[in-house]
């Protein structure tokens, strides 16, 4: 392989800026292309009338291993959610806290009726390994799983629906079990976080560590071979190696690929100001919909956690899964009510901030799908080479700049 020119990676998401990371610890030249006007791709914090909001909620497991490995958790300045949370059901909050971390609500939560005694036990094994999702194949669905492994149907509306659908991004719970497994084994092991300057620290963070000459914004990649890329502005650049950093539908566009299609799971989130005085609610925890009735599945008072609202106001962000085709004014309207019914008269004082809807948020992910990490020569990376999260997307980018300094490691197609 000629190693003259620089490794290019199309895409500084956090697989591109990870693969970038390695390569630059390795010494070997690269050139970031990235064609929006900043690094970390779906993981983004705009700043707004003095309030912090990412594009969609979203979290960091601090069990995550790749995540431990690839970031700085001290300088990021991660705040922990409350190791439980609360659920909406027949007009008022019950608490499951985690009886491992916070002993006397994890016993007091037993009484309440989010699932019986036996489901309570039954996640307690699951936590501990005495049962376990191993032995199901990765096909099967997790709600088809979490009825093998025996919890009763108020366990599963009442907690692991609006739970699980919100990291899924699914309301259905048809993501393959293995997603379930994994994101409950980290959701065992850590906590779940936010870095005090919200999501998008943390591609700030691995993108600081690179030169800035080793980035490039608002150049987008049209045509690539293993060789070269070249952009839009018509101009082409020579590479040793060329990485597509992307989602999967533009790695496959890029090298003419058949089955571009996927789908995606949607989000959509809304972000509520709301004076100081009139918050409800003062821990940093996660309070899901147990009931099934109103559009938003889950919600947190984010200023709870990290500094993101101004003095004397406070912040809501409240996640509704899928596309939603309803104007603001309908779909606020709606989740008022719903708040309304949850926290009473006073949330008339909150008021939508704004209004993200993440039409490609997660790539769906029913079954475990295996992407060689290198066509036509031209290597890629990204979270749907893995169960898609943060976690697989630091992965992936790490493993695509591995193969490319030790190319005897890339694995031969079967
Ligand atoms: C609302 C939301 C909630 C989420 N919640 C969680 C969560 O709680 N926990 C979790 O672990 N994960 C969550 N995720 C998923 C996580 O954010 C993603 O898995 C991860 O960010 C994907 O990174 P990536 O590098 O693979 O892709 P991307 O972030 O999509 O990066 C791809 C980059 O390539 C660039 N690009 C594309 N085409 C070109 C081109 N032709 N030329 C140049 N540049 C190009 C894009 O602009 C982009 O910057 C969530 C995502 C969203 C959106």
């Amino acid at each position: 392989m000629n190693v003259s020119g620089p490794v290019v990676i199309v895409g500084a998401g956090i697989s591109g800026l990870a693969c970038a990371n390695t390569l630059q610890e390795a010494g070997r030249p690269f050139l970031l292309l990235e064609k929006s006007d900043a690094p970390g791709g779906r993981i983004a914090t705009d700043h707004y009338e003095g309030f912090k909001l990412d594009r969609g909620f979203q979290v960091l497991l601090t069990a995550y291993p790749e995540a431990e490995k690839a970031l700085d958790y001290p300088s990021l300045k991660l705040r922990n959610f409350y190791n439980g949370s609360r659920v909406w059901f027949q007009g008022r909050f019950h608490t499951l806290a985690d009886p491992f971390r916070n002993p006397i609500a994890g016993i007091a939560s037993i009484a309440n009726p989010i699932g019986s005694f036996a489901d309570k036990l039954k996640v307690g094994l699951l936590r501990t390994g005495l049962i376990s999702t191993k032995s199901i194949p990765h096909e099967v669905p997790t709600i088809q799983a979490l009825d093998q492994l025996g919890f009763s149907n108020s366990m599963i509306e009442r907690f692991w629906r609006p739970f699980m659908g919100g990291v899924f991004l699914e309301n259905d719970l048809h993501t393959s079990v293995r997603k379930f497994e994994e994101t409950f084994r980290f959701f065992s092991k850590g906590a779940i976080a936010l870095p005090e300057d919200g999501i998008g620290a943390i591609p700030r963070q691995i993108a600081g560590r690179l030169p800035p000459k080793s980035i490039r914004y608002q150049e987008q990649v049209v045509e690539v071979s293993k060789n070269s890329v070249s952009l839009r502005s018509g101009e082409k650049i020579q590479a040793s190696a060329v990485v597509l950093a992307t989602d999967f539908e533009q790695a496959s566009l890029l090298t003419n690929s058949k089955g571009i299609e996927r789908d995606w799971n949607s989000v959509e989130c809304l972000y509520f100001k709301i004076p100081q005085k009139w918050l409800p609610e003062n821990k940093p925890i996660l309070l899901l919909n147990g009931e099934g009735e109103g559009p938003v599945n889950n919600l947190s008072f984010l200023s709870n956690l990290t500094s993101c609202a101004p003095s004397g106001w406070a912040l809501a962000s409240a996640t509704i899964l899928g596309r939603r085709e309803e104007s603001d004014g309908t779909l606020v309207e709606e989740a008022i009510t719903q708040m309304k019914r949850w926290f009473g008269p006073e949330v008339r004082y909150w008021e939508l901030l704004r209004r993200y809807s993440v039409s490609k948020a997660i790539p769906s992910f029913q079954k475990k799908e295996s992407f060689h990490p290198v066509i036509d020569n031209i290597f890629r990376c990204g979270d749907y080479m893995g169960t898609p999260s943060i976690d697989s997307a630091l992965k992936s980018g790490r493993e695509a700049a591995e193969l490319i300094l030790n190319p005897k490691l890339i694995p031969t197609r079967e």
